[in-house]
C-alpha cells in the first residue's frame, strides 16, 4: 500500500492531467473533451444542436440544408470522428452532425 496521502495523490493527478492537456503543440482530441450540452448558455446563444436536421432552415445564417459541424470551417480534429473539438466552444466536443448559428463554409 502506498504511503502517499490520498489528498496529495489526487492533487498530483489533477496537476499532471492539466499539464498534459495544456501542452503546447499537443493536438486536442475529442476523446479528451466532454460533449457540449445544448443547454450550455453559450450553446443556447448560438442555437447549437446535436442534430442539424432539427434546425429550422429559416434560422440558418445560410440557407444550405447540408450544413453540419463536420463541414464547418471552425471544426477541428479528424474527419470521420463522431465528436470533434470546435474553435467556438473550447474545451468541449461538438457532434459531427451538429450545427450552430456560427456555421461557416470551409474555404
Ligand atoms: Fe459546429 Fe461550426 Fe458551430 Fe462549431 S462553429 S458548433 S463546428 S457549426
Amino acid at each position: 500500500m502506498s504511503t502517499m496521502p490520498r489528498r496529495k495523490f489526487i492533487q498530483l493527478s489533477a496537476v499532471t492531467a492539466a499539464a498534459y492537456l495544456a501542452t503546447p503543440g499537443r493536438e486536442v482530441r475529442a476523446d479528451d473533451l466532454p460533449h457540449l450540452s445544448p443547454d450550455d448558455p453559450m450553446a443556447k446563444a448560438m442555437k447549437y444542436t446535436h442534430d442539424t436536421s432539427t434546425v429550422d432552415a429559416g434560422s440558418r445564417t445560410n440557407p444550405a440544408a447540408d450544413q453540419n459541424c463536420a463541414n464547418c470551417a471552425l471544426v477541428q480534429g479528424a474527419d470521420g470522428d463522431e465528436w470533434r473539438p470546435c474553435q467556438i466552444f473550447p474545451g468541449k466536443a461538438v457532434a459531427a452532425n451538429g450545427w450552430c448559428s456560427v456555421w461557416a463554409p470551409k474555404a
